[in-house]
């Protein structure tokens, strides 16, 4: 396992020497400690992201690139194992949750290669003008030095959306992961380097945010930060981003509605909400935190409910059988189980779950719970609580339901289930949502483009949208005549 920092593919630990433990969240056992870099570390990665990129990695053709992103995929398929078992040890998710997460990665590095590829078979795009004296094609640049900071919930995920389409893209990445989930980034980098991934291309900096994340925001030589976390942090990221007009992409947090309509296949419906309150514990930025059932039909959905949550299997990710881990650590435990608290103060009910499930006394685990007797001005119905809550408001009509799931700061994915597909497809159309899902939920299409509207963020993340957020189209206008423009001609003087 890699503990020290990824600097021009050369591993290093922290100037100061100074490190950050890294803790099994099933057991609260101590894994291993990883450097926690300061400004001078985050220079340094810096440094030698700009030298790759100014000293030819800028200049690759599309196809070179290509090929180096095919490689680091094979690479990750041999290491397969020792990610999703090591992802599983860090973050807490079950294992199988965790082979996926290694298994979209790999496809998503393919799919840049393909798009890599194109950027070189599709050439410069022309400009249709209305004139026949110019020639106008824009041509797709990359952005430079990127600086990307990740969350604690996909961490394979997360540096893969951003490495796999920067790089196809032509720029070179310093990244920082959560301070709480490195070790599978480093073991990226690690597989990077043994596929021949060119010195400077990939950097990786472990370290916090308010000391190596606000370092890499600020340095100079970055050309653009690529952030992904809270709305909180995603603020005061943009904030320091603009001091010197550093361009920014922010993926932020959700507060994601399901509506469930009263014509709906109940079992099935049962089990997307179900999937999209408690997958990865709750703690996805899409996750479903919002249930808007038809009155009709909220009692017997809500038992089935309750029924499907009860049976899940808590526990420790790495064992056969097991569909929730825990959550990622301490503080996310305590904020977590404050919101379910806070929640019964407000005059809520717990329905289902919340507390420790019986038998489980070390570890961040928490049952799948669901809240009833909410109100629209609870704090579990406004704020992202990441982690299994699921709060649930019944609506009498359409234009109710989505009201309720528009009246929201978030806008980042939005469910509706109905057997009548025109009124799905009509309320989704409605709903103010980056992604939205009809009769399935949380299904990840890496082809499609992924980011909020409102306070979910700006940008888009995967597909060819992933890619442009690293491109900076460059228009290239060629005068055709064999004459000057005769501007200053006394001839034509009025
Ligand atoms: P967070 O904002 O606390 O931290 C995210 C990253 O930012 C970490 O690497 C952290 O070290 C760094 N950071 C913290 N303070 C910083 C600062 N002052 N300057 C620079 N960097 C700083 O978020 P988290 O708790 O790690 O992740 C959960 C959040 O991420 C949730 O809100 C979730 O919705 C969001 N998220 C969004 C998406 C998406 O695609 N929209 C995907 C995953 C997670």
């Amino acid at each position: 396992m890699r503990t020290d920092m990824l600097i021009e593919n050369t591993w290093k630990g922290a100037a100061t020497g100074r490190t950050i433990d890294c803790t099994n969240p099933a057991d609260e056992s101590v894994i291993a400690s990883i450097p926690a870099a300061n400004a001078e570390d985050v220079e340094q990665a810096v440094d030698a992201a700009r030298r790759a990129f100014d000293g030819g990695w800028k200049q690759t053709d599309g196809k070179t690139r290509a090929a180096h992103l095919r490689r680091f995929a094979e690479g990750i398929k041999s290491r397969r194992d020792d990610l999703a078992q090591l992802e599983t040890k860090d973050n807490g998710k079950p294992l199988p949750e965790s082979y996926f997460d290694v298994d979209t990665a790999t496809q998503i590095y393919e799919m840049y290669a393909d798009l890599a590829d194109q950027l070189d078979e599709n050439g410069e795009e022309a400009v249709d003008l209305p004139d026949d004296f110019l020639r106008t094609t824009v041509a797709y640049r990359p952005v430079g030095a990127i600086g990307m900071i990740t969350p604690w919930n996909y961490p394979i995920e997360q540096f893969t959306w951003k490495v796999a389409a920067a790089i196809a893209a032509g720029c070179t990445c310093v990244v920082k992961p959560s301070e709480f989930t490195s070790l599978t980034a480093l073991m990226l980098g690690e597989i990077a380097v043994d596929a021949g991934m060119p010195a400077g291309v990939i950097n990786i900096v472990t370290g916090t945010g308010p000391d190596a994340g606000e370092a890499l925001v600020t340095n100079p030589g970055i050309d653009k930060i690529s952030f992904t976390g809270s709305t909180v942090t995603g603020r005061r990221v943009m904030a320091m981003a603009a001091a010197d007009l550093k361009r920014v992409s922010l993926e932020l947090g959700g507060k994601n509605p399901i509506i469930v309509f009263d014509d709906v296949d109940l079992d099935r419906a049962v089990e997307w909400t179900a999937f999209g309150a408690f997958v990865n514990q709750g703690q996805v930025c899409t996750s479903t935190s919002r249930l808007l059932i038809q009155d009709r039909i909220a009692d017997d959905f809500l038992g089935r409910l309750k029924s499907l949550a009860g049976s899940i299997v808590v526990g420790d990710g790495t064992r056969d059988g097991v569909q929730m881990g825990p959550l990622v650590n301490a503080a996310q435990y305590d904020k977590v189980t404050g919101y379910v608290a806070a929640a019964q103060t407000e005059g809520a009910t717990v329905f289902a779950g919340g507390g420790r499930p019986d038998g489980l006394n070390t570890g961040y685990f928490l049952q799948p719970t669901i809240l009833t007797d909410v109100t629209p001005d609870m704090s579990v119905w406004r704020e992202e609580i990441f982690g299994p809550v699921l709060s649930v408001m019944a609506f009498s009509d359409e234009d109710e339901a989505v009201r309720l799931a528009n009246d929201t700061p978030y806008g980042l994915a939005a469910t509706v289930l109905s057997e009548d597909t025109e009124r799905a497809e009509r309320v989704a159309d409605q709903l103010d949502a980056g992604i939205t899902w009809q009769n399935c939920n949380q299904v990840v299409v890496i082809q499609a483009p992924w980011g909020g509207v409102k306070k979910s963020g700006m940008g888009r993340e995967l597909g060819k949208w992933g890619m442009q957020n690293f491109l900076e189209p460059k228009q290239k206008t060629r005068w055709l005549p064999d004459a000057g423009i005769g501007w200053y001609d006394p001839s034509t003087a009025a």
